[in-house]
């Protein structure tokens, strides 16, 4: 039995938080664990790293921690009874200037740009796209609105903008004082939340890299795709960036539903391209937060994401605040190994037209060519930052890459790419020495047995980043 490739992130919550589940949870399959810096303060965030390094200890296998930002608050303020009713065809105000709760005529609001964002004729979503706003006139400070679709409203729900165009900076004072909790907890990936450009990954960047220098650390950034202004910079989003979250949520918001599955679609393939990971994310299990099985749709939607290529899926309030999620991880475990199962591999048509310059890419293009031509069990490439693995990752094959690492943090790093299983060995000794201990951890596992073919990719001299520069074709000894 193959074991699965594509990898599953689970948000942690007060549904996950009991040790034993959480180990559960991490055993089942659970290879990221995403922590919602939208909930809680810096204190709990530290907690719960610990928890989450504490569970994966005690299970004997290594996840990464993801910080996911909150991002710009474009949310109404709150009410005077927590909530109102909104009717279609009432006039309801959004007001940037005002103090007291909010009730049926309108709302203060957290987001206080709003006013100068929005023109007349605007159409604004509010909690998810449930209650639809359109503006009629623009006040000083307050937005003028009628409500299109009513609903209720409850305190500080979200705005979204029909086509983008809200101009808070995706990093606030809040996400970087974040960054920088995060960092003390070597947090292995930081998700920025409404990115617009490449410039808001690059002052993450920057950021992210100043709070971890003291600890020799480097978080990999994932842009969440998010915003409409996003789309179109796609492109320089993803160079900026170590990967993307296709963030279904608010994207399919501000562009509608209708399009966000063909838009998953390139975005898992450009990512791929530009050898970035790529996350798809956002109700992926929804039912199962109240119920014990998935609908077939969910089923097909997970299926479908790992059909696209994706690197991971994601869990939301499924695991954060769902009632089975155990369960969850489990089905979702299920659905992925059978989509990747069912695929069909031409390595050659993904490769034809590609040129690789570098040595080591090229090298590790060479043994993915290779051991696909002849059947081999398993690739293993010893590699000292990942990169290895994740040129490799970015290709369709069936084989599975075995990424031999002696650091710990490029172990966790790996655990979200697709198809690389992240082995932490201590390799300094010798070359031969360490063909030699692959090769017997290869058999250990099963993984080969005597007279299989596996491809070996690894530097001489050994350790150097960047390194790579050999490929050899091995035949497991009986
Ligand atoms: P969120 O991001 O869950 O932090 O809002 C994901 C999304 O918008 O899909
Ligand atoms: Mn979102």
């Amino acid at each position: 039995m193959p074991s699965r490739a594509t990898k599953i992130v689970a948000t942690l919550g007060p549904a996950s938080s009991e040790p034993a589940l959480l180990e559960a949870m991490i055993r089942a399959g659970v290879n990221v664990v995403r922590l919602n810096f939208s909930h809680g303060k810096a204190q709990d965030h530290i907690d719960r790293a610990r928890l989450v390094r504490e569970a994966a200890a005690r299970a004997g296998r290594e996840v990464a921690i993801m910080a996911d930002l909150q991002g710009p608050k474009i949310r109404v303020g709150k009410f005077a009874d927590g909530k109102v009713m909104l009717e279609p065809g009432a006039k309801f105000v959004l007001d940037a200037s005002r103090t007291e709760p909010g009730d049926l005529t309108g709302v203060g609001l957290d987001y206080k740009e709003l006013p100068r964002d929005v023109k007349a004729g605007d159409v604004l979503l509010l909690n998810d796209g449930l209650i639809v706003l359109t503006v009629d006139s623009v006040q000083g400070e307050q937005v003028h609105t009628t409500v299109k679709l009513g609903g209720e409203l409850s305190n500080n729900k979200g705005i979204n903008k029909q086509g983008g165009g809200l101009t808070a900076p995706a990093l606030t004072g809040k996400d970087m004082d974040d960054i920088k909790t995060a960092m003390s907890f070597q947090a292995d990936y930081v998700a920025v939340s409404f990115p617009k450009n490449a410039t808001d990954m690059e002052m993450a960047r920057q950021l992210a890299n100043v709070a971890a220098a003291q600890y020799n650390h480097k978080p990999g950034l994932i842009a969440k795709i998010e915003r409409a202004e996003a789309i179109p910079r796609l492109e320089e989003i993803l160079l900026a960036s170590d990967g993307i979250m296709v963030a279904r949520g608010d994207l399919a918001v501000e562009v509608g539903n209708a399009v966000v599955p063909a838009l998953q679609k390139r975005m898992i393939k450009l990512a791929r391209l530009h050898d970035k990971v790529v996350i798809t994310a956002t109700q992926m299990m929804e039912s199962m937060i109240t119920n014990p099985v998935p609908t077939r749709a969910e089923v097909s939607d997970v299926a479908n994401a790992v059909l696209d290529g994706t690197d991971a899926v994601m869990l939301s309030a499924e695991t954060a605040a769902g009632k089975y999620p155990l369960e969850t991880v489990e089905e979702m475990a299920k659905i992925c190994l059978a989509a990747e199962t069912a695929e069909e591999f031409e390595l050659d048509g993904d490769f034809s037209g590609q040129t690789f310059s570098r040595i080591d890419q090229s090298i590790a293009m060479g043994a993915l060519f290779t051991a696909h031509h002849l059947n081999a069990k398993a690739i293993v490439a010893l590699t000292d930052s990942g990169s290895t693995a994740l040129w490799m990752s970015r290709h369709r094959v069936n084989i599975p890459i075995y990424a031999v690492t002696t650091k710990l943090s490029s172990q966790r790093k790996m655990a979200l790419y697709r198809n690389v299983r992240p082995l932490l060995m201590d390799t300094s000794a010798d070359r031969d020495t360490a063909l030699v201990q692959a090769e017997n951890h290869l058999k250990s596992r099963g993984i080969v047995s005597g007279g299989d073919i596996y491809a070996i990719t690894c530097g001489e001299p050994m350790g150097a980043p960047g390194g790579t520069n050999m490929l050899k074709i091995c035949r497991a000894s009986d």
